[in-house]
């Protein structure tokens, strides 16, 4: 397939947590979400749709993909997703591995994947294999910073059916509240990096009493592979990392040092990344739990790798937006979605919401 035109649209859509502060997971508070579309299309009339992690950082990813990839990208002729994206890597490897290059690079490979699926009159996970049409989604929980909101979030995810719902909070009154909360569910927390060797010390053995099912990103820097390792094994805690990991080579060490490995198909380098760090994980018997807590064509994508037998529970931000970018969003019902519809990523965007929210 040939690209002949390559788009970006960038929205900012509200969201609603039911009342928390919105501080402690981004830079500034957090009350939008920055969704960064890619539109492709090809000499034959297809539209493919992808999306680059933009949280924080929307004008810069959108130079990378108006200013260094998409000239790359236009005029391309497209078989091999996978081998055309790696291309990609290579010739902006100066520009970075990581952050706003390969986060624009997924924005492409998730929109060459829609298209190679729809191309074959095929849904992305059944060009993939699909293996369910039904999996289970975790509620993913803002920071709350206040006990009594964490324990009524967590029991209002739980009443509503979640099986697992994790908290990002990282002091231990609130991950108690989370547990009085969510009593009969798996809990989990996402440090975000924020403990000290001696706090990461003194709150595993905690975590262990807690029953977590797993710590997220409990150290800095999130790449300290060995030391994550060596934490897990003498605390006998299960713990999870990987979202900030770019291409699946360093998840050849993030499957060896943690139980739960989180590869983000918006920032990894998309889907041709993510089943790379699918096979790792197999081969090391862990089960990919994917990062995935936004609501463009990222979200879809996810689902179908999720109902291609690439990961274990859906990541859910448990938030409620002004608008969903497409009536069809597969939401979790009873802690649980069902595959999408239609060929490619199914994701057709409603077009009075990108004008409504449209912030480029
Ligand atoms: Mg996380």
């Amino acid at each position: 397939m040939r690209i002949v035109k390559a788009e970006t649209i960038a929205l900012s859509i509200p969201f609603s947590d039911g009342g928390g502060a919105g501080a402690g997971l981004m830079p500034s508070k957090w009350d939008r979400l920055e969704i960064t579309l890619v539109r492709l299309e090809t000499d034959d009339g297809f539209v493919g749709w992808g999306e680059a992690f933009a949280y924080s950082c929307r004008t810069a990813v959108l130079a990378a993909l108006n200013d260094m990839v998409f000239p790359l990208v236009i005029g391309a002729e497209v078989e091999d997703v996978a081998g055309f994206t790696g291309c990609l890597q290579r010739k902006l490897h100066i520009q970075g591995r990581f952050g706003v290059v390969l986060f624009a690079i997924s924005g492409v490979d998730i929109a060459l994947w829609d298209l190679a699926a729809k191309r074959k009159r095929l849904r992305l996970a059944d060009l993939l294999g699909a293996k369910r049409e039904r999996f289970p989604a975790y509620a993913s929980l803002v920071r709350y910073g206040d006990p009594a909101m964490v324990e009524a979030r967590a029991r209002m995810a739980a009443d509503q059916g979640y099986g697992a719902v994790k908290l990002h909070e990282i002091t231990l009154p609130n991950i108690e509240a989370g547990r009085r909360g969510a009593s009969d569910t798996k809990l989990m927390t996402d440090v975000n990096c924020n403990w000290s060797e001696d706090e990461t010390r003194k709150l595993l053995p905690e975590m262990k009493a807690l029953g977590l099912h797993w710590v997220e990103e409990p150290i800095w820097p999130p790449d300290d592979t060995d030391r994550l390792a060596a934490l897990g094994r003498e605390f006998g805690v299960p713990l999870a990392s990987g979202e900030n990991a770019g291409t699946a080579q360093p998840f050849a060490r993030i499957v060896e040092a943690v139980n739960f490995p989180q590869p983000s198909v918006t920032k990894v380098g998309g889907v041709s990344e993510y089943l790379k760090v699918a096979d790792l994980a197999r081969a090391a018997q862990r089960d990919v739990m994917p990062h995935c807590p936004y609501f463009g064509p990222g979200y879809w994508a996810s689902a179908h790798l999720m109902a291609a037998g690439e990961g274990g529970m859906f990541e859910f931000l448990h938030i409620e937006a002004d608008a969903w970018l497409s009536p069809s969003i597969p939401l979790p019902d009873g802690g649980e979605i069902a595959l999408p519809t239609g060929e490619g990523l199914g994701f057709e965007p409603d077009m009075a919401v990108i004008e409504r929210f449209r912030a480029d």
